[in-house]
């Protein structure tokens, strides 16, 4: 049917910010938030400190309310039926800056949890899955460790495979390499590199320049809770159009 096939619909995306505000009380955090992530594609998010990085993110899983605008991930709109918060964030895996591992529990035990306790995924599968990815963070021979026997940067990477224990459509990452010595950085830069080119759909509030240019689709620059500015990579650091977004550069690079 050459009529069906000529037709190229773009595909939904996967993430969709509509004009989201939200307030703290009476300070605005977020302003007019809009923002279209397409399934497989990488954004780096970065910003001043206070600028609403994080609060923007937590709101694609939920974890912040919003009081006007829309968010929808995977085709599921938050806030608009009993049981969405569940349908996002199965969706969506998320990193923070503190690894957040359970201290009492071996690594193989945190990544095996949330599909158990959640999913209701069986144990002997849950474990196969565990074990498959720490593997691929390179991790696999420290599974019966506790968190505190690890360093920060394979902590870090074990809390990367226990998000994608839970199979998430999307990974969110909140500056996952601040709270790294300088010299475990590189390490959980690759793993997320190589997230990356598995095609992982990714948004990642990082001021890690280097990997924003090698990883990047688009590079998002945030201030005083308002997206000022978006580029691919190349215009984005080589012609920034603002001076908010300059003076930040400035200030990092
Ligand atoms: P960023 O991640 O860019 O550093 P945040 O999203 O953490 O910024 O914070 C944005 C602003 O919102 C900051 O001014 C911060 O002080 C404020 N803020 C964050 N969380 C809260 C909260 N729970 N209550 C009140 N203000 C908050
Ligand atoms: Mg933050």
């Amino acid at each position: 049917m050459p009529g069906v096939a000529a037709i190229e619909t773009a595909p939904e995306p996967m993430i969709a910010m509509r004009d989201v505000c939200k307030w703290y009380g009476t300070y605005q955090v977020l302003t007019e938030i809009s923002l279209t992530v397409r399934p497989g594609e990488k954004i780096v998010l970065c910003g001043p400190s206070g600028s609403g990085k994080s609060t923007l993110i937590r709101c694609i899983n939920a974890l912040e309310a919003y009081q006007r605008g829309e968010v929808v991930v995977a085709g599921t709109r938050l806030n608009d039926a009993a049981g969405s918060v569940d349908a996002v964030r199965r969706e969506v895996g998320m990193v923070f800056q503190q690894f957040n591992l359970f201290p009492h529990m071996t690594v193989l035990e945190n990544c095996m949890l949330a599909p158990m306790r959640s999913r209701g995924v069986p144990r002997v599968k849950a474990e196969e899955t565990a074990r498959r990815l720490l593997d691929r963070v390179r991790i696999g021979n420290q599974a019966e460790k506790y968190p505190a026997q690890l360093s920060g940067g394979q902590q870090q990477r074990v809390a990367i495979a226990r998000a994608l224990c839970m199979e998430p459509k999307v990974m969110l990452f909140d500056e996952p390499t601040s709270a790294l010595d300088p010299e475990m950085v590189k390490e959980v830069l690759d793993t997320m590199i190589g997230l990356a080119t598995d095609g992982m759909t990714m948004i990642c509030v990082t001021h890690e320049m280097g990997f924003a240019r090698q990883v990047a689709d688009r590079v998002i620059f945030m201030a005083d809770g308002r997206i000022v500015e978006e580029a691919e990579p190349e215009s984005f650091f080589r012609n920034p159009q603002h001076d908010r977004t300059r003076k930040f550069l400035g200030e990092i690079l």
